[in-house]
């Protein structure tokens, strides 16, 4: 038997069924009409927000990364709770302004904007962290003929990564963001080219659950921004801090000691180098804010055995679970937190397989796990899933199309 990953403790169960805000999960089916279905809840996301900003120094705003959920109710929830939003292209830009977001609350990242993209971005008065020195030049020019002057920041790749981060976006050759020691040279070359100058962007990695490796992150985060802001001569109005707040999906994964990393970080803020006093800083949170206020469930359609081993297969899988497949950037796979969500707190009867219904071995939501004994019609629970689900898995594979979403 293999072990599942820890499911949140924000759940439990209502007459012997998974609950999600006390609503029960075969009622949230009805309610969608269908499976499979991702059902994310608002108030746990509230309560996330409302746990960072007592654990984080005031002065931090806190930015919602677009790419982890950009599901319109996620997305106008977040509205009203964060400070801005992070987006990594044109589509992305779309559903943030068909959300009521204000565009100067946004920030655009990605190492390949198309001009049609940046002409949009800096006609809405978007923030572009220019991740070259082509497209900052790029970025000046369109601002010409779009009569208004770019704002701009730079992503700066640093020479550190997050340690222990389950996607490293910095440190070495990376496709994202500038070389440190080519920065100060743009930043002269941007305020003298009329941008609007905002300041920097370095984000280091993903997916960490250590708080000594964040909080060292951060310390050289700052350190580094303080550096080029006296390199660059003009400053660094605005520091996007990364992020990179893990959650747990694994077994033996120990949550996040966010306290710990807020307590740092607020010591850090109180000696930092005089260049950064008026600083105005963020963090950009992806999957920490609305990964584990996601429940995907899937009904199982048929039971079989098969040289001793029991499938559960599902109508979903990893077209909507790439993630929880175990085929979007894990090395090892290992089962996320699953649970039979119409049997949820029965106890563990038999190792079971559950799989999707693709047409691949490599489409498998959970291998020899330990689950109460669970029949066709049953309702089967995948947590963690309000991050990287419905948008991050090739959902026209095999035809199947797209899972329903609902916002309770
Ligand atoms: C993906 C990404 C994020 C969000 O990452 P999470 O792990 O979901 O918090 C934030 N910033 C940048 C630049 C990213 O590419």
């Amino acid at each position: 038997m293999k072990p599942l990953g820890p499911v949140p403790n924000t759940f439990s169960d209502k007459n012997g069924i998974l609950a999600i805000d006390d609503e029960d999960a075969e009622a949230l089916v009805a309610r969608a009409g269908r499976t499979p279905l991702f059902v994310y809840s608002r108030a746990l996301i509230r309560t996330r927000v409302a746990r960072l900003r007592a654990a984080l120094p005031a002065e931090i705003a806190l930015h919602y990364a677009v790419k982890a959920n950009p599901y319109k109710p996620v997305l106008e929830t977040l509205l009203e709770d964060v400070d801005g939003f992070d987006i990594a292209s044109g589509g992305e830009l779309d559903l943030v302004v068909a959300a009521g977001i204000d565009p100067r609350q946004v920030s655009f990242a990605g190492p390949g904007k198309r001009d049609d993209e940046l002409f949009k971005a800096i006609g809405l008065g978007v923030t572009l962290n220019v991740e070259s020195e082509n497209e900052a030049r790029r970025a000046l020019r369109l601002a010409e003929a779009a009569g208004r002057p770019p704002r701009i920041a730079i992503r700066v790749n640093p020479e550190f990564d997050l340690k222990g981060s389950g996607m490293k976006m910095g440190g070495g050759a990376k496709p994202f963001g500038l070389d440190a020691e080519r920065v100060p040279a743009l930043v002269r070359e941007v305020v003298a080219g009329g941008a609007e100058w905002r300041g920097f962007h370095i984000f280091a990695g993903s997916q960490a659950l250590s708080a000594e490796h964040i909080i060292e992150t951060q310390a050289q985060t700052l350190q580094l921004a303080a550096r080029l802001a006296e390199q660059g001569g003009a400053g660094c109005p605005h520091l996007n801090l990364g992020g990179g707040f893990g959650i747990p999906y694994f077994p033996g994964d120990e949550p996040l000691d966010l306290e710990r990393v807020g307590a740092a970080l607020a010591e850090r803020l109180a000696v930092r180098p005089a260049v950064l006093a008026e600083t105005r800083m963020c963090l950009e949170l992806g999957r920490y804010l609305v990964g584990e206020a996601g429940v995907y469930l899937t009904r199982i359609v048929d039971r079989k055995v098969s040289h001793g081993e029991v499938f559960l297969i599902t109508d979903g899988g990893m077209h909507h679970q790439l993630a929880a497949s175990g085929n979007f950037g894990t090395v090892v796979r290992r089962n996320y937190p699953v649970a039979i969500a119409s049997r949820f707190g029965a106890p563990v009867e038999e190792e079971a397989s559950v799989v999707g219904c693709l047409c691949t071995p490599l489409d498998r939501l959970a291998d020899k796990a330990g689950l109460p004994r669970a029949e066709v019609g049953d309702l089967v629970a995948v947590f963690c899933a309000g991050a990287y689900g419905a948008t991050a898995s090739p959902m026209q594979f095999l035809g199947q199309g797209p899972a329903a979403e609902l916002m309770v």
